[in-house]
């Protein structure tokens, strides 16, 4: 596990440093490559993270204390993501179907 770790935080390094050092001619593609790798991270992660018919994340309400949805992970998502908290004006019910596909799949 500790390899995981090690190897998921190396990655995450290396792209910080092309962000800030790499050559502008060369970085677009490598860019592209990595942009859709994090949105496809981010889908993948927030699909284990989706409100089960309760309204509660079907993976964080495996701890002792039950989440109501959105969880931690979902907020972390909108911060990065949108650039704020989640609203104040919550969704009263959970979000069924699958969101998690590309828009422009739909
Ligand atoms: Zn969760």
């Amino acid at each position: 596990m500790d390899d995981t770790r090690r190897a998921v935080l190396n990655r995450l390094d290396a792209v910080d440093e092309m962000a800030d050092h790499a050559d502008p001619a060369k970085v677009l593609p490598i860019a592209r490559a990595e942009l859709r790798h994090l949105a496809e991270g981010w889908r993948r992660l927030l699909n284990a993270h989706r409100a089960d018919p309760t309204g509660r994340c079907e993976t964080c309400r495996r701890g002792s204390r039950a989440r109501r949805w959105p969880c931690q992970v979902w907020r972390a998502a909108h911060e990065q993501l949108v650039g704020e908290g989640v609203p104040d004006r919550r969704r009263t019910y959970p979000l069924r179907g699958n969101p998690f596909t590309r828009l422009s799949a739909r």
